[in-house]
């Protein structure tokens, strides 16, 4: 059992390398909800996470995460030295926000790029706040640590990222096949360009063509005329001919 979660652990890992360029060491965000699930159950995180990712896995919190946990316990009077001291175990990721802010703002901050084509650094999510793993489910590209009851788990790919791995395969694959496409459409334009020519070459026939015809219909109606007309030149040039003659021996008598 636990090797098949190994595998469907990396395979999902598998999936975030190879579309959104996730990949070790990763950079992992954890909160006070994960902090405090882990302290309940006698879980070390910094031990767990990278044996379940199989890599080296960079653990960070944020200062808006600490404030979070430190107005928790303030609130409901939770001792010290639980979650708290967890989570400071982690090293604190600066964030632009000057009053600790809510940490779905904070940790969304910087996971937003984990779908972009960039060279920011790209975030996992640890947390057990339900609202914060659906933000980063329809966020896309991000993933989620959890720990279901003791066992610690990476969430599968929401249908969002699965959506958007979807698109980037798409669009990584219509520049071979439009070069294909537009290669055949040059080819089927050099054609009809030429074919046009031809017709065009063809258009400028018809000339001959109706020239043809009018041959067709002078040469049926009228071919013994043409004969007459050859035979009256004939004896025209024989005429000629005969009375240059007979001029010439007047002149010569
Ligand atoms: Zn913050």
């Amino acid at each position: 059992m636990k090797g098949k979660r190994l595998k469907n652990v990396q395979k999902t890992l598998l999936f975030y390398k190879l579309h959104f360029g996730i990949d070790a060491p990763y950079r992992l965000l954890v909160d006070g909800t994960l902090c405090n699930t882990a302290y309940s159950n006698h879980i070390n995180l910094a031990e767990q996470i990278p044996k379940l990712f199989q890599a080296h896995v960079r653990i960070f919190t944020t200062k808006c995460a600490i404030s979070e946990v430190e107005g928790l316990q303030a609130r409901f009077g939770v001792s010290r030295g639980t979650s708290l001291s967890i989570l400071h175990q982690f090293p604190v990721i600066p964030c632009h926000h000057p009053l600790a802010g809510n940490v779905k703002d904070c940790f969304s901050s910087k996971y937003k790029y984990n779908t972009q084509d960039t060279d920011k650094n790209k975030f996992c999510v640890g947390t057990q706040d339900q609202e914060l793993r659906e933000h980063a489910r329809k966020s896309g590209g991000v993933p989620i640590f959890t720990l279901k009851s003791r066992v610690p788990c990476v969430e599968p790919p929401s249908d969002y990222s699965k959506s958007l791995a979807e698109k980037q395969t798409v669009a990584k694959a219509v520049p071979e096949h439009s070069k294909k496409v537009i290669a055949g459409i040059k080819k089927d334009q050099g054609a009809e360009e030429s074919g046009e020519i031809v017709k065009k070459r063809k258009r400028k026939g018809p000339n001959p063509l109706s020239q043809l015809k009018k041959k067709r219909k002078t040469l049926p109606s009228s071919p013994k005329t043409d004969g007459k007309k050859a035979r009256k030149r004939k004896r025209h040039h024989g005429d000629s001919k005969q009375e240059d003659i007979s001029t010439l021996i007047k002149n010569l008598t």
